[in-house]
């Protein structure tokens, strides 16, 4: 048995915790901040949870997989279907009803398509078996959203006795162990470093989540125009603000501004329905490995 520390308690350290422990190893984590998760984590107000922005969990992917390993009940998972997502001025993400459309995006001959399958798909980063997943419905909301993924694993790895130390920084790793900001020496014998830096260069994008107190879409599950994207959770998945609209919305290039141009444009009247909302300028998507969190665990 060797005494593994995990540096960071997002869904990739939670994870290495979790697998650590089923290799008989005594796994502790150390996360400096108060809160878990990083940036799988969410923000309740006025009794809505807010993420950083939209996360599409991949039906039958690795993080799915281990999900369901350490649950004893399944997560609540609703596809977004991609003939209910309209790109302005083409039609919908799968032409369903119009053959024309059909055939030009499977001869290749449709790039606005081919570009808004990319960024619904991996927000931007091509991984073809989420882009695959998306036309088959299986790139799925999560009911109890992101943070409830990361409860899951936090509570599993609390049953099996993993601890995990908040409010306390790495700030140097030697043979042997770590260092905290405030001198202290944590010894180990393997260290594993979770703590989301980016491995070259990070991709940063700009998000907001919005909840309306009405449902002016209609039942669409999204929008897209160019390289931003608005999501209905709550159009996709029942737990999500019955009754009301949750977007969660993404913009690659041109921040928030351009996620509020698109709702402008397409629901009008919306920043009077606001009930709540948070953005986010800039936060890391991943880095130049491209990988989401099936690709990091
Ligand atoms: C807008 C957006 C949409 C996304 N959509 C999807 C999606 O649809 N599907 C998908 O699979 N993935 C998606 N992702 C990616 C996913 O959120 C990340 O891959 C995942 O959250 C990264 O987890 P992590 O544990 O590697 O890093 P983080 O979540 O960043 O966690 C790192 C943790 O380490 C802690 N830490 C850092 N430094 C130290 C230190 N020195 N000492 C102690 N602790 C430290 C941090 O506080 C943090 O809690 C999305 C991300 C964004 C931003």
């Amino acid at each position: 048995m060797k005494r593994v520390l995990v540096v960071g308690a997002g869904i990739r350290g939670l994870v290495t915790a979790a697998r650590e422990h089923l290799a008989n190893n005594q796994v502790f984590i150390i996360e400096k901040r108060k809160r878990i998760g990083g940036r799988g984590t969410s923000e309740e107000s006025h009794g809505h949870q807010l993420e950083h922005g939209p996360h599409l969990l991949l039906k039958g992917g690795e993080l799915h997989k281990m999900i369901k390993k350490v649950s004893r009940v399944k997560p609540s998972l609703r596809p977004i279907m991609p003939h209910k997502v309209l790109i302005v001025d083409h039609g919908m993400l799968q032409p369903l009803n119009n053959p024309k459309q059909m055939l030009a995006h499977k001869l290749g001959k449709d790039p606005i398509r081919d570009e808004a399958i990319l960024l619904l798909s991996g927000w931007g980063q091509d991984h073809p078996e989420r882009r695959k997943a998306l036309m088959k419905g299986r790139l799925c909301v999560v009911g109890e959203g992101w943070a409830g993924l990361i409860g899951r694993l936090a509570s599993t790895l609390e049953e099996v006795g993993v601890p995990i130390q908040t409010g306390m920084k790495i700030v140097e790793q030697y043979d042997g162990g770590v260092v905290t900001s405030k001198g202290l020496k944590v010894e180990a014998d393997i260290v594993k470093m979770c703590d989301g830096s980016p491995e070259g260069e990070a991709i940063k994008v700009s998000t907001l989540d919005v909840v309306l107190d009405n449902k002016p879409l209609k039942g669409l599950h999204g929008i897209i125009k160019e390289d931003v994207a608005i999501i209905d959770l709550a159009a996709i998945h029942s737990l999500k603000a019955p009754g009301m609209s949750h977007f969660s919305c993404i913009s690659l290039t041109r921040g928030v501004s351009a996620i509020e141009d698109l709702l402008d444009e397409r629901v009008s009247g919306w920043r009077s329905h606001i009930i709540t909302k948070r953005a986010n300028e800039s936060i890391t998507l991943t880095d130049s490995t491209g990988h989401l969190s099936d690709g990091v665990i």
